[in-house]
C-alpha cells in the first residue's frame, strides 16, 4: 500500500559554473561548439600537463556556498577520484573528498507562501566535468566529445530531508532560482548545466531507520525528477508489499517509457581510491575574501518573495511568479517607482505582459518594453484616456517598436473621448434620433440604455469613454 511507507529523498545536484574558461586550463567554457574544438593538452589529460586553478570558479562556488548558508571551510583541497570511462581521458576526475569547500548549509522551500521545510545541505564541493558520449544506434558506434571535459562544476548534496517527489521538485526550483539570482550558472537542465541525481528509499511510517536507498539518474527536467521519483515510489512499494528486499543499485530514468531500469550496482566510495590531488595546492579562503563576496550577494529569491508579499500585499501566487525571474521582480519594483498601485502592476505583469513574454520567449529585460512603458500605460487607463482593450493593443505595439504608450495612442488615434461637451453633443443626437427607445426607457425598460450606448459608440468609432456615456445617458433619461 502506498500509504504505509514514508518516502525519504536526498538529492545530488551538479551545476556548471558560468565562467569564461574551464576550471584547470584556458579553453573556453561554452555550450554547443563543434565537438572537440574547445580542448587542449590539459583537459585532454595528456602526460606531462599540469592543471592551474581558475580563480573565478572559486569565486562563484563561494557565492553559491554563501547563498545556501553553507559553512565555508577556510581550508579545502582537491582529490583524485579514480575511475575509467571513455568520457574521462585522464582516468580520474579532479574533485573534492575529505575537505570540501562548503560544509553544512540550508535552503528553505515554500508552497503557497507557507514554509514546507528547511532542507539541510550536507556539503558543496568543486570538481571538473567529464566529456560527453554520443551513441549512434543506427551504426552501432559511439562518439566522444571532450568539449565539456574540465568545465567547472559544483556538486550540492542534501541530507535525506525531502519527503515526496513534489518536495524534491520544489527544492530544485528554489535552488535554481537562487543560483540564477546570484549569477553562478545559467542552470539549463535541457543543456545539462544543472543535473540532478536522487537517492530514494522507503520505510514503514513511524520508523526511524532508513530503508535501502536506490540512486536514480538521467532525469533531465523538473518534471522528469518528479515523475521519475513517483515511479520509483510505486516500484519500491510493490516490492516491499510482497515482502521483498530493495537492492542497492543505480537506476536510469527513461522519460519516453516512464520507467526506471537497472544501470549498475552502486559503486562504494572505496572503489574510487580517492587521494589528495598532488598537482594542486590546497584552497585557502580568508575572511577578507569571504567578506567581499558576501557583500556582493544580491537579495536572495526567498527573501524577496517574502518582502514582496509583506511590502506590497501580493498573494503568495503573485509573489512566486514575479520572483521566479530576477528580471521580472526588478521590473515590478521599478514600475512602482512611477506608479503607485502594486496590485494593478502585478495583474498586468501576470496577465497580458507574461502572455507576450511567453510568445517572444525572451526575458523581460531583453525586450523593448520597460517599466516606464507600463507605468505610463496604467496612467492612461486610470485617467480614462484609453479603455482596457485599447491598452492591450498599445501594449503589443510597445513590445514591437518600443514607442511610449502616449505616443502610440496619438499616432494611431486610439485616445478615448472623455471631453464632456463633445460627449454631451453625441448623446443628445442619439436621443433625438431614437425617440422610440427613449419612450421604452421611460416606460420602465431600462435595458434599452445598452442600445443607446451602442449608438454612441457607433458614432464615435468606439472611442467614447463608456463610464462617462453611461452617466450622461442616465442623467438625461432619468430627469
Ligand atoms: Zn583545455
Amino acid at each position: 500500500m502506498p500509504g504505509a511507507y514514508e518516502v525519504v529523498i536526498g538529492l545530488e545536484v551538479h551545476v556548471e559554473l558560468h565562467t569564461a574558461s574551464k576550471i584547470f586550463c584556458s579553453c573556453p567554457n561554452r555550450f554547443g561548439s563543434v565537438p572537440n574544438t574547445n580542448i587542449c593538452p590539459v583537459c585532454l589529460g595528456l602526460p606531462g600537463t599540469l592543471p592551474v586553478f581558475n580563480k573565478k570558479a572559486l569565486e562563484l562556488s563561494l557565492r553559491a556556498a554563501l547563498a545556501l548558508n553553507c559553512k565555508v571551510n577556510s581550508f579545502s583541497r582537491f582529490a583524485r577520484k579514480n575511475y575509467f570511462y571513455p568520457d574521462l581521458p585522464k582516468a580520474y576526475q579532479i574533485s573534492q573528498y575529505e575537505y570540501p569547500l562548503g560544509g553544512i548549509g540550508s535552503l528553505d522551500i515554500f508552497k503557497d507562501g507557507e514554509l514546507v521545510r528547511t532542507v539541510t545541505i550536507e556539503r558543496l564541493h568543486l570538481e571538473e566535468d567529464a566529456g560527453k558520449l554520443l551513441h549512434d544506434e543506427e551504426h552501432a558506434s559511439s562518439y566522444v566529445d571532450y568539449n565539456r571535459c574540465g568545465v567547472p562544476l559544483i556538486e550540492i548534496v542534501t541530507a535525506p530531508d525531502l519527503r515526496s517527489s513534489e518536495e524534491a521538485r520544489l527544492f530544485l526550483e528554489t535552488l535554481r532560482r537562487t543560483l540564477l539570482y546570484t549569477e553562478i550558472s545559467d542552470c539549463k537542465m535541457e543543456e545539462g548545466s544543472m543535473r540532478c541525481d536522487a537517492n530514494i528509499s522507503l520505510r514503514p511510517k513511524g520508523s526511524e531507520v532508513l530503508g535501502q536507498k536506490v540512486e536514480i539518474k538521467n532525469m533531465n527536467s523538473f518534471k522528469a525528477v518528479q515523475r521519475g521519483l513517483e515511479h520509483e515510489v510505486m516500484r519500491q512499494t510493490k516490492i516491499l508489499d510482497k515482502g521483498g528486499r530493495i537492492s542497492q543499485e543505480t537506476r536510469r530514468w527513461h522519460e519516453d517509457k516512464g520507467v526506471t531500469s537497472e544501470m549498475r550496482s552502486k559503486e562504494k566510495e572505496q572503489d574510487y581510491r580517492y587521494f589528495p590531488e598532488p598537482d594542486l595546492p590546497p584552497i585557502v579562503v580568508d575572511d577578507t575574501m569571504l567578506k567581499k563576496i558576501r557583500a556582493a550577494l544580491p537579495e536572495l529569491p526567498v527573501t524577496r518573495y517574502r518582502r514582496l508579499m509583506n511590502n506590497y500585499g501580493l498573494s503568495a501566487y503573485q509573489a512566486e511568479i514575479i520572483t521566479s525571474e530576477q528580471s521580472l521582480a526588478d521590473f515590478f519594483e521599478e514600475t512602482l517607482q512611477n506608479y503607485t498601485q502594486p496590485q494593478k502592476v502585478a495583474n498586468w505583469l501576470l496577465g497580458d505582459v507574461l502572455k507576450i513574454i511567453n510568445v517572444v520567449a525572451k526575458e523581460i529585460n531583453k525586450t523593448l518594453f520597460t517599466p516606464a512603458h507600463l507605468a505610463e500605460l496604467l496612467d492612461l487607463v486610470d485617467e480614462g484616456q484609453i479603455s482596457g482593450p485599447t491598452a492591450k493593443e498599445i501594449l503589443e505595439d510597445c513590445f514591437k517598436n518600443g514607442k511610449m504608450p502616449a505616443v502610440i495612442m496619438v499616432e494611431k488615434g486610439l485616445g478615448q473621448i472623455s471631453d464632456t461637451e463633445e460627449l454631451e453633443r453625441v448623446v443628445a443626437k442619439v436621443l433625438e434620433e431614437n425617440k422610440a427607445a427613449v419612450q421604452d426607457y421611460e416606460g420602465g425598460n431600462k435595458k434599452v440604455i445598452a442600445f443607446l450606448m451602442g449608438n454612441v459608440m457607433k458614432i464615435t468609432g468606439g472611442k467614447a469613454n463608456p463610464q462617462m456615456v453611461t452617466a450622461l445617458l442616465k442623467k438625461k433619461l432619468d430627469k
